[in-house]
């Protein structure tokens, strides 16, 4: 039988997807900028239909992608041209939730915002929390290592990951790590996560649930240059203080955030948010060390959230400034390179430079406490050239964020999208031992086929 006509055995018409029409939604994902026509897309509702279809890809050599809400920002979950493209949304139930022992046991598709909502009658949430929380599955998040605004505190995926069970390419079965935080052997379930889908598929997940904190103290500060904002994190952070959240936004940025949500943020060339979280006398103490400390920094105007409603509104344009950004300009490329925090000011100042040399608006809003920069390029794919331009611009400030001995990216993956970039920061040497392992697990090279690595180290198309 060929490959099409054994699928069309494991899954029902409604849950096997060739025509057309049905493929368009799967052929790009956030990053609309890359399409591709795959194959087929397969939506399994039980982890031993995903196992099936691994299986058969591996018999028939076809290579294939999985796929949670196609968030991605870097091409993460392109579909490989006439691959197969394995849609796990449809596999969105938490099978387990224990909270004596604050373990959460979820399907890959479960969108992360949910594990949080289940967890909250028991005083318990999930920690990481990417700005696509509502979304995103944690799938996705496992194979990014997603992080957001308060992975500063608490650590991104990897850090509230205990266990995980999957399928490898060839379609092995296996469980890595497990339940609580001190396994025996070595870390095997760490390694996969962050792996972009190039080890294999993630069908259950067991995650660390945290108790909410007690209090909160969230401030907003506006500041006449994004440089101070920049400097004010730094001297926040050498004051000793770990708060859970420290983000700025730039002007551009503001203005988007204010079409789009009306957060009533003050005018600013940029506004720092600072949320201290943790038990009540602590945020107490902590926070009249930050106030102390604001006050000095040449802050034009200080917000301090009186309650929950206010510390909403405060996050809230905070969450929707990406998507915003879709008001200012048709389209934008967002990067996700990283600087040391003490090289932040310089890296602003040096992305403003570019900005203007390159004639195209960036906005920047970012994870300004572990130095995650995220500038929007903004620009208009009908103008002839421009998206050239954009990619050009967005990769000085890649090469830039390299310079200053940061990384290429700090949550959103390499993808498709910087691999090109991968030799600028990694030795001959490094890469092919990344392709070593990636043989050793996938030696037809089906999973993902096409991302993270380079051509140059692949040795394939
Ligand atoms: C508006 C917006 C805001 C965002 N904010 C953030 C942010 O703050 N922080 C952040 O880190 N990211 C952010 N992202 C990026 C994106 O949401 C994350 O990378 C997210 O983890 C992707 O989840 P997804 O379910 O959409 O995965 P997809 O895009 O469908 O897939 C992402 C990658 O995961 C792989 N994959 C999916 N499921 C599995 C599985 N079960 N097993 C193995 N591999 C799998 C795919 O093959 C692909 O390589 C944002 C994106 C948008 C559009």
């Amino acid at each position: 039988m060929g490959f099409l006509e054994e699928l069309r055995a494991l899954f029902p018409p409604g849950r096997l997807l060739t025509k057309e029409a049905e493929l368009a939604p799967y052929e790009s994902d956030a990053l609309t900028a890359y399409r591709k026509r795959p194959l087929a897309v397969v939506l399994p509702q039980r982890k031993e239909e995903v196992v099936e279809a691994v299986r058969l890809c591996h018999r028939h050599g076809v290579p294939f992608v999985a796929r949670g809400s196609g968030t991605s920002l870097s091409g993460g979950s392109l579909p490989v041209e006439g691959g197969l493209v394995i849609a796990l949304n449809r596999m969105n139930r938490i099978l387990r939730l224990d909270p004596k022992a604050r373990i959460a046991v979820v399907e890959p598709g479960v969108v992360n915002l949910e594990v949080s909502r289940a967890a909250a009658p028991y005083g318990l949430y999930y920690a990481p929390d990417p700005s696509s929380q509502p979304i995103s599955t944690i799938g996705g998040n496992v194979a990014f290592n997603s992080g957001g605004a308060h992975c500063l505190k608490y650590g991104m995926t990897a850090n509230h990951v205990l266990g995980l069970e999957v399928v490898t390419p060839e379609g092995e079965v296996v469980r890595l790590g497990g339940e609580g935080l001190e396994g025996v052997g070595p870390d095997l379930h760490g390694f996969f996560v962050g792996t972009e889908g190039l080890l294999g598929v993630a069908l259950e997940v067991t995650l660390r649930l945290l108790p909410k904190p007690e209090a909160y103290h969230t401030l907003l500060a506006a500041y006449g240059s994004l440089e101070a904002a920049g400097e004010t994190v730094s001297r926040i952070l050498r004051q000793g203080l770990l708060p859970g959240a420290i983000e700025i936004m730039d002007r551009l940025a503001i203005e988007a955030a204010e079409a789009a949500v009306k957060a009533g943020y003050p005018r600013a060339e940029a506004l720092l948010i600072v949320e201290l979280e943790g038990p009540r006398e602590e945020v107490a103490e902590e926070a009249r060390v930050l106030e102390a400390l604001i006050r000095e920094s040449g802050a034009q105007e200080v917000r301090v959230a009186r309650d929950e409603a206010e510390r909403q509104a405060i996050w809230k344009g905070r969450k929707a400034a990406f998507s915003a950004v879709g008001r200012l300009s048709p389209d934008y490329i967002v990067q996700d390179g990283v600087v040391p925090r003490s090289r932040l000011a310089e890296a602003l100042r040096e992305i403003g430079r570019l900005s203007q040399a390159y004639g195209l608006r960036v906005a920047n809003v970012f994870h300004a406490g572990d130095g995650n920069l995220h500038p929007l390029v903004l620009y208009d794919g009908k103008k002839p050239g421009e998206l050239e331009r954009a990619e050009a611009l967005a990769g000085e400030i890649l090469r830039l964020c390299i310079q200053l001995g940061g990384s290429l990216t700090g949550e959103h993956g390499i993808g498709v999208e910087k691999k090109a970039y991968m030799p600028e920061m990694f030795a001959k040497e490094d890469l092919e031992a990344m392709e070593r392992v990636k043989r050793a697990l996938d030696p037809k090279g089906l999973a993902n086929r096409g991302k993270v690595l380079p051509e140059v180290a692949h040795g394939r198309g």
